[in-house]
């Protein structure tokens, strides 16, 4: 089972945000911004190229809500996810990061020319 089943089975603890059937939402354990947290459907899901457009709807909402529940709708937010190795995916159970609470960097994401491919 992988690392994100065992935290939807509370077989290893999380610091829960928010929960339904369907989704849970707590906060990652190395922070990269004032708030940051992970949501992720229960079902296992191994990234965003096998979720199903039905998933994402509920996701979305899921993803809105988490963001009214820790007061960042309004300052501002960003919503990532991950997929696979270029993406630097590490935990292979489809997640959203929700990141805020401060002004957040928009840098390079790689040394590669961003220019370079088309
Ligand atoms: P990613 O690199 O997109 O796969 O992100 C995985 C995220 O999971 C990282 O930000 C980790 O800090 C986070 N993480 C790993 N283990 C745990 C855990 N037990 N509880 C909360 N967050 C975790």
């Amino acid at each position: 089972m992988c690392l994100f089943c065992k935290i939807v089975n509370k077989e290893i603890p999380s610091n829960v945000i928010l929960e339904d059937d369907n989704f849970i939402a707590f906060h990652d354990i190395n922070p990269k911004a004032p708030v940051h947290i992970l949501a992720i459907p229960k079902v296992h899901v191994d990234s965003f190229n096998e979720v199903t457009p039905k998933i994402m709807a509920g996701m979305t909402e899921f993803i809105q809500n988490v963001a009214q529940e820790v007061n960042i709708q309004e300052s501002g937010y960003r919503v990532i996810t991950n997929i696979g190795d270029n993406g630097g995916q590490e935990v292979k159970h489809l997640h959203f990061h929700i990141l805020g609470g401060a002004k957040l960097k928009w840098d390079h994401f790689t040394d590669a020319d961003p220019k370079g491919h088309f």
